[in-house]
């Protein structure tokens, strides 16, 4: 009877709660969670399932950790929140400490946002300020097709256009360019022709563009594409030669996903702008960081506004910064790289199994990504309630069905995500 009280309304969900990327004329069914713990979701019905997806990108140590438990605890009783404006403290010092120690050298600034797409926005507006700046009208962004930035106005402005449906907002929307997404992929023999199309159009446009915005090595939510680290070296060498700026949308791959702390070390380079969101604070709250060099931020506060224009109400977030000291420290602990290896190692082993069935055109896999890519889209709904009878989480769009488990997940809880995706799309 207890149960029956307490039980979430699905109805009223139903009826009411607009979930991503859904309709209301037709939801599509939503699976109660009561709690979770480790790797596992509980389930309102009593099932425990494997959560493959770490909720998108971001809970790498697993839910209900200890120690970012206590973060936020011993926070909450300090204190939630106080503005950014004029005050400053510790958890949000400390994290910015952190960050700059852990990104590449040359980023020494570091901007606290809400979540990806604000930071996408930020980085969009730090070029734009910088360009400002120095005098010159530069009101173009070249990007590459199948990326994903976010879902805000700006941030959507340079994600692929197919897949965020930009004709929708045609007249509204500014128009920016897009080179050909890289074909020679990870561990390919590299094509130097892979860079042409990009190059072509980067400089053909180039006293327009203000910076490059690019996901470093693996394009996320635009087709799961994992591309050849010198392609992205090249496009470093092309900004340099051109005095554009780099900004690294790192907000899927930072923090160890890709098997390095950030995807940009794979190829070498350091960019002049990047973004990170998503497992900043372990996946317990929302919470991102733009951060830029020495250079650009000082030529952006040298101009006519004289600062940055951008302060979001809460920005800094006390219990976020401290959640997210503890998930970095927890990084620092480097058991991350012996975990992310031995998930890419197993991946390694179990996908070209699945690579053999009839219906998949391609398993590809680099860090804690695993990615099957389908001939034909998936029915969500059947293929959904499938994965959960089989008792793990993999929530796939489109052709592509994929898992980015949580960093502590245990060989056999990864055999059965794996073994999950076998079976279901046999
Ligand atoms: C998820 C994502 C974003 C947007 O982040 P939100 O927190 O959802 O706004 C931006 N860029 C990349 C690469 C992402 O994966």
């Amino acid at each position: 009877m207890q149960k029956l009280i307490n039980a979430i309304d699905l109805e009223f969900d139903q009826q009411h709660v607009w979930h991503p990327y859904t309709s209301t004329l037709n939801p599509l069914p939503c699976y109660p969670v009561e709690s979770a713990d480790g790797v596992y979701l509980q389930l309102e019905d009593g099932r425990k399932i494997i959560d493959g997806m770490s909720s998108w990108w971001s809970t790498i140590h697993g839910y209900n950790h200890p120690a970012l438990n206590q973060a936020a605890k011993a926070q909450i009783d300090k204190m939630s929140h106080v503005m950014f404006g004029g005050i400053t403290h510790q958890p949000a010092v400390d994290l910015c400490k952190k960050l700059v120690d852990m990104t590449p050298a040359p980023l020494q600034h570091v901007f606290l946002a809400d979540s990806g797409s604000v930071a996408v926005e930020v980085s969009l507006k730090m070029a734009l300020q910088y360009w400002h700046a120095k005098g010159e009208r530069r009101p173009k962004f070249l990007t590459i097709k199948h990326g994903y930035h976010g879902d805000t106005f700006a941030a959507m402005s340079v994600t692929d256009p197919n897949n965020s449906m930009h004709s929708l907002y045609k007249g509204f929307l500014p128009e920016h360019i897009f080179a050909l997404s890289p074909e020679c992929r990870f561990d390919e023999e590299w094509r130097e022709d892979d860079i042409s199309d990009f190059k072509q159009k980067l400089e053909s446009n180039q006293n327009d563009i203000a910076a490059v915005i690019i996901e470093p090595i693996v394009q996320g939510a635009g087709g799961m594409r994992i591309y050849h680290p010198i392609f992205l070296k090249r496009v470093r060498e092309l900004c340099d030669q051109a005095g554009i700026l780099l900004i690294a949308d790192e907000i899927a791959t930072g923090f160890g996903r890709t098997g390095k702390l950030f995807a940009c070390e794979h190829a070498g380079i350091s960019p002049d702008i990047m973004c990170v969101g998503k497992a900043l604070t372990g996946g317990y709250m929302t919470l991102s960081a733009t951060l830029t060099t020495k250079h650009v931020a000082d030529t952006v506060c040298g101009g006519e506004a004289g600062c940055f224009m951008h302060g979001p109400t809460f920005m800094g977030n006390p219990l976020a910064c401290a959640v997210a000291n503890a998930s970095l420290e927890l990084l620092q602990q480097g058991l991350w790289q012996q975990q992310v290896a031995n998930i890419e190692k197993q991946l390694a082993q179990e996908l070209p199994e699945i690579g053999k069935l009839e219906k998949v055109k391609d398993v590809r896999w680099l860090g804690a990504i695993g990615v099957v890519e389908l001939y034909e889209p998936v029915d969500m709904v059947q293929i959904q309630k499938d994965f959960v009878d089989n008792g793990v989480w993999i929530r796939p769009f489109g052709t592509l069905v994929y898992i980015m488990p949580p960093f502590i997940i245990k060989p056999q809880e990864l055999s059965r995500l794996t073994s999950a995706m076998l079976l279901t799309l046999q």
